[in-house]
């Protein structure tokens, strides 16, 4: 364990985000009072644990710089992104393109700052420019986007942490739950009459898990209720391709959804058994031109570095398979193991059992190496980088990059992502994000996720977002 005592309550998140960046498979703990005299009641203190002391006197750029540089010098470790934690890269870039910065003095800025390397500097300016280009078109300030959450899958991924419940268990509760969406819908239609969504984002979960007459009655109640004439974008996430079918498909095509996501993941078959995804790569090779099959023309693909077991030459593999079918956006994260993943349970027990010998760390392997084959793989798609974040625990501490072809960014992941426009969020486990004009407030409420309890305070859930848009 790594542990840190700071003097003052300050920038503990920082010291924590930038201690475990370099410490990925330690426990990190920052504690605040004098060595000897914090409340170490509850930490397991061993004699292999470090113990540092921190003054955080000094301004949160400078104590990050010092920090930083102390551990890469005793770590050996350069992080691409520096020492920058909490705060999204295209943000720094984008503020400074809008005070008239050339791209040299962001350059500067974000190297000497935050150490960034010059290669996610070059990254960071790149998608600032070309967001600010697509948003450009956009009045998204006086707009707002609908996100709506089905929280049911075929079965649970290895990894996922989000509200995910398998639809074989919740097919009886299905009905009520949209009867539930269509209640959030008249309150989105009362409240935010007069008001113009720029997207509307159906995510999950799988929404596809839903049977073609269910997806018709939910976007058919959604189209009657609220104005979608002017929307940019109506993605469906169709994730699984072992959830979807050509009735499916064709009801979200009748039914007006422009965009969809395929997501392999990987495609090497081990992997995907590994990580719990019940379907293979020949599976999602069908479901992709199924999709094309049925006129979507905006498809997105999801990809995962660092997954369980895979190398650089199984990322090549993937890339290489996936240029086969030319998708439109290609979206490449770095594995992010959270607490509460199956991935993440599994590989402790398995480190507590003895039975592997390598770290939680170790066991998982995003590396510069798949993040050129990824970028260059989208580069020789035609595919653009268009948005980036980055995540707590995220593998090799790298990021989460959308790639897409000229036409097809997807504008909601730039939007929510930028958190430049009220998010009005519906369903079980999602959460509404308001976004107040003035410097860039942002606040939120929780729907909860569990789905029956969803169900039973539907009538709260909205009168949650009532108070939030009554602020
Ligand atoms: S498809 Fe996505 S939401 Fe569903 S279990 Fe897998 S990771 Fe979780």
């Amino acid at each position: 364990m790594q542990l840190i005592y700071i003097k003052e309550d300050k920038y503990q998140y920082d010291i924590h985000s930038l201690y475990k960046a370099f410490y990925p498979d330690q426990d990190v703990k920052v504690v605040v009072g004098k060595s000897g005299t914090a409340d170490l009641s509850g930490l397991d203190i061993s004699a292999s644990d470090e113990i540092s002391f921190i003054d955080v006197k000094k301004s949160k750029n400078d104590l990050k710089r010092d920090i930083y540089l102390e551990l890469s010098g005793k770590t050996g470790k350069i992080l691409p992104w520096g020492d920058l934690t909490g705060i999204r890269p295209t943000r720094i870039a984008m503020n400074l393109i809008e005070e008239g910065k050339s791209d040299e003095e962001i350059a500067d800025y974000m190297k000497n700052t935050y150490l960034v390397s010059d290669e996610k500097t070059r990254l960071a300016i790149d998608i600032a420019r070309r967001e600010k280009r697509i948003l450009s078109n956009i009045d998204y300030e006086n707009g707002y986007s609908l996100y709506i959450g089905i929280p049911f899958c075929p079965t649970t991924c290895l990894y996922c942490s989000f509200t995910s419940y398998p639809i074989g268990r919740f097919k009886g509760m299905v009905g009520d739950y949209i009867t539930c969406l269509e209640k959030e819908i008249d309150y989105v239609a009362g409240d935010f009459e007069g008001k113009v969504p720029d997207t509307v984002y159906i995510g999950g979960g799988t929404p596809t898990t839903l049977e073609p007459d269910e997806m018709r009655r939910l976007i058919w109640y959604l189209r009657s209720k609220v104005d979608l004439s002017h929307i940019k974008e109506f993605t469906v996430e169709s994730g699984r391709p072992d959830s979807f079918t050509k009735d499916k498909l064709r009801a979200m095509k009748e039914m007006g959804v422009t965009r969809i996501s395929v997501n392999p993941q990987t495609m090497n078959d081990e992997t995907l058994r590994l990580i719990g995804r019940q379907h293979t790569v020949a599976e999602l090779i069908d479901a992709f031109h199924m999709a094309r099959d049925e006129g979507f023309d905006n498809i997105n693909m999801d990809i995962i570095l660092g997954l369980p077991g895979e190398d650089a030459g199984d990322v090549a593999h993937t890339m290489m398979e996936i240029e086969k079918l030319a998708p439109d956006d290609l979206t490449v994260h770095s594995l992010a193991i959270k607490r509460g993943s199956r991935l993440y349970e599994v590989i402790r027990q398995k480190e507590l059992s003895g039975e592997v010998k390598h770290t939680l760390q170790e066991s998982i392997n995003n590396t510069e190496e798949m993040m050129k084959i990824a970028a260059e793989g989208a580069a020789a798609m035609g595919l653009k980088p268009y948005y980036l974040y980055r995540q707590k625990n995220i593998s090799g501490n790298f990021e989460n990059t959308g790639y897409a072809k000229e036409g097809r960014a997807g504008i909601y992941n730039i939007l929510i992502n930028e958190e430049v426009q009220s998010i009005v969020a519906l369903g079980a486990g999602t959460v509404t994000k308001r976004v107040f004009g003035e410097a860039g407030r942002i606040e939120r409420c929780d729907n909860v996720k569990d789905v029956k309890l969803y169900i039973d305070c539907c009538d709260e859930m909205i009168e949650r977002k009532r108070r939030l848009f009554a602020l």
